[in-house]
């Protein structure tokens, strides 16, 4: 049975992007009379704000997203973010790493998905552990891995390029984990068929699908859905006038009018769906 998700990040509250992002996760799994899961991504300790899942629950409700089951919280599966780390430290695969970001921003010469890759300081010296974050050894498991596929609903069959991301963080110093293998790990643990997610995390899933190989976890299909962004190609943000879901709910508007309108892409004045982002500040 097919198994979705919508997994908002609890640092801000949601806005109509977010909106989009959950009424695609609950149709899909509707229409083919799967399950909708709702995973609150709590582990970003410095951003995460206590009572905002609160208002995420009262969002989805009020868009008629009825959710499967409880609601799931990071916060709990420290322990299995940490077995995990370990059992890729006993594979040879992670390293410790104290690099400072000026430091790093000092040495990069490649840029990545996510920003600057890594150019391996770290890898191969006799780095303390005590209190470091610890990095994947990404050549070493590639070759581990060896060649993998994985399928994105709508782009087709994709052949898996993590290398682009370079030695990526999986634990941190701050949080259990890192948004590539919490990530990873959950939509495993909570038996995802269909990762449903915006086109912005596209070359996440190589790293997703390169941790699964390793891990021995099941391959999901992906579905990898267009944006909201604004007339200048930006992705709708809280911090540029993009109004809450909750202020909208408390102001008295239909949710689930709203809800019908993103399903049949009527979107408010200047805003469209695009298959990618501009991400400068
Ligand atoms: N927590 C992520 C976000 O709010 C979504 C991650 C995912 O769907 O894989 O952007």
């Amino acid at each position: 049975m097919i198994r979705t998700r919508f997994a908002p990040s609890p640092n801000g509250p949601l806005h109509l992007g977010h909106a989009y992002a959950a009424v695609v996760a609950h149709d899909l799994a509707r229409a083919r009379g799967g399950r909708f899961l709702l995973r609150i991504e709590d582990i970003d300790g410095a951003r995460s704000r206590p009572g905002l899942a609160a208002e995420f629950l009262a969002d989805l409700a009020w868009l008629g997203l009825r959710r499967d089951g409880e609601a799931v919280f990071q916060s709990a599966r420290s322990a299995a973010y940490a077995a995990a780390g370990e059992r890729l430290k006993a594979m040879g695969l992670l390293y410790p790493c104290r690099c400072t970001r000026a430091e790093i921003a000092a040495s990069v010469t490649a840029e990545g998905p996510d920003g600057p890759v890594y150019p391996g300081t770290c890898r191969g010296r006799n780095v303390d552990p005590a209190g470091a974050a610890w990095r994947l050894d990404m050549a070493q498991a590639i070759a581990a891995a060896g060649p993998l596929e994985w399928i994105d609903e709508r782009a087709g069959a994709q052949r898996a390029t993590p290398g682009i991301f370079g030695d990526v963080v999986l634990l941190r110093k701050e949080a259990p984990a890192s948004y590539h293998l919490a990530a990873t790990l959950d939509d495993a643990a909570d038996g995802i068929t269909l990762v449903t997610r915006g086109a912005d995390l596209f070359a996440a899933s190589h790293v997703h699908r390169l941790l699964q190989a390793l891990l021995g976890l099941p391959v999901p299909v992906w579905h990898h859905h267009g944006l909201l962004v604004e007339a200048d190609g930006r992705k709708l943000a809280k911090r540029r006038g993009a109004p809450s879901l909750a202020d909208r709910r408390h102001a008295g508007e239909d949710g689930t009018a709203l809800a019908e309108a993103l399903r049949r892409h009527r979107f408010p004045a200047g805003i469209t769906l695009a298959e990618s982002v501009d991400v400068s500040p």
